[in-house]
């Protein structure tokens, strides 16, 4: 067992690198893929360490590979400055036509490699939310749309909030299940009926606190709902693997669920004593959660920690409501 010590040199560690990534920028040339295997035909590929600005853990989103003689079902695109070393990590694992994707939501680290598959023929699903994400993006925290994506990279087929869409392939069960709006509010989760495994996207994550993106439709209500969604959908020894982070089993999900709810409280009480955004962000809310939340005090952004960017959300969720 380590020392209370080096656990603190660890972490001392950890930031220090987190800060000189930062002071550098992402090297996208710097970023390796690893395939990790979850059951006899399913995958899952991250990214390196320490060379993404805004996952110092491991670069851009995770993305999921189902392989078989009916060709390849992939989840999430990563950025489009890693495609081409994307494809070549997913021929390793098969050379079979990658034929379907999903995205289990809109943010670059997960999509912006959409268009380079999209070109090759891959039909892409993912809620109408996200097309329109695309089609039209939406205002960011600087008042300004963000680019008009890649229209070769747009999702194919969409669908809404009703029951999930079904794809029988490779001897499995794959169930795209919509999230009420949590992380954005294009949210869907992946499940592998066999494999007994489920890609769960942003919504939860254990490196840095929640994010919602509100100017993407998330709402602090909808990331509670999908925890309790999940909650439901997953069996005890299901694995749910997050877009960003450790996998994990249903049970982390009830006091992921509760630090939430002990930070929105803590907010909504220095809320009603008339702070504002900024003497509430300073009163550092999510403190008792703090040693528990690995890379909580992380970078989020140039000048924000992942906890101030979360509790600024908060406030900002809770007043508008
Ligand atoms: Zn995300």
């Amino acid at each position: 067992m380590k020392s209370a010590w080096s656990w603190s040199v660890v972490a001392f560690v950890a930031a220090a690198i987190s800060v000189s990534v930062w002071a550098q920028g992402t090297d996208y040339s710097k970023i390796e893929f690893a395939a990790k295997k979850v059951s006899s035909n399913l995958y899952m590929i991250s990214g390196s360490p320490n060379v993404d600005v805004n996952h110092p853990d491991a670069a851009g989103g995770l993305v999921g590979v189902l392989a078989g003689s009916d060709g390849i079902f992939m989840v999430d695109a990563q950025y489009a400055q890693v495609s081409e070393k994307l494809l070549a990590t997913i021929k390793q694992i098969s050379p079979a036509p990658i034929r379907f994707m999903a995205n289990t939501h809109i943010h670059p680290d997960h999509t912006a490699g959409n268009p380079f598959f999209g070109k090759m023929g891959v039909v892409i699903f993912a809620r109408e939310e996200l097309r329109e994400q695309m089609v039209r993006p939406p205002r960011g925290g600087n008042g300004n749309a963000g680019p008009a994506r890649d229209p070769a990279g747009y999702p194919v087929v969409t669908y809404g909030m009703g029951a999930p869409v079904k794809l029988h392939m490779n001897g499995e069960v794959i169930d795209l299940i919509p999230v009420r709006a949590a992380h954005t509010s294009g949210d869907t989760m992946i499940r592998f009926e066999n494999a007994n495994a489920i890609m769960i996207g942003d919504f939860y994550r254990n490196y840095g606190y929640p994010f919602i993106d509100r100017a993407n439709g998330g709402t602090l209500n909808g990331m509670l709902e999908g925890c309790d969604q999940l909650m439901k959908i997953a069996g005890p020894d299901t694995v749910l693997i997050p877009g960003h982070g450790t996998w994990i089993k249903r049970t982390d999900l009830v006091p992921y669920a509760e630090m939430i709810k002990g930070v929105r409280d803590k907010v909504k009480e220095l809320m009603a004593q008339g702070k504002t955004e900024k003497e509430v962000v300073a009163a550092k809310p999510t403190a008792p959660w703090d040693a528990k939340t690995a890379g909580g005090l992380g970078a989020a952004g140039a000048d924000m920690t992942s906890a101030d960017r979360f509790v600024s959300e908060l406030y900002q969720e809770l007043k508008q409501n």
